[in-house]
């Protein structure tokens, strides 16, 4: 019986070791993920919502928050 319980300790402390160490790798792991400049925001030329700039997109010098806004906003310029 002492030796089940000697067994099962050093289990549960194996366990919670795993889980600090897994808990532990985690915020490097996050840390790196984060883009290097997340200020970076443009403005919708169409309804002048700021979006990061990763998220925008793009027609030439002009920045839109989704495709749709830039293609009103084409059919806006070509009227
Ligand atoms: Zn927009």
């Amino acid at each position: 019986m002492n030796l089940l319980r000697f067994i099962l300790l050093v289990l549960a402390i194996w366990l919670i070791f795993r889980i600090v160490k897994r808990y532990l790798n985690r915020p490097s792991k996050t840390s790196s993920r984060i883009p290097p400049e997340p200020s970076d925001m443009v403005r919708c030329e169409q309804c002048g919502l700021h979006i990061p700039k990763i998220e925008a997109v793009r027609d030439g010098d002009r920045y839109y928050c989704s495709r749709q806004h830039l293609e009103e906003s084409k059919d806006k310029h070509s009227l």
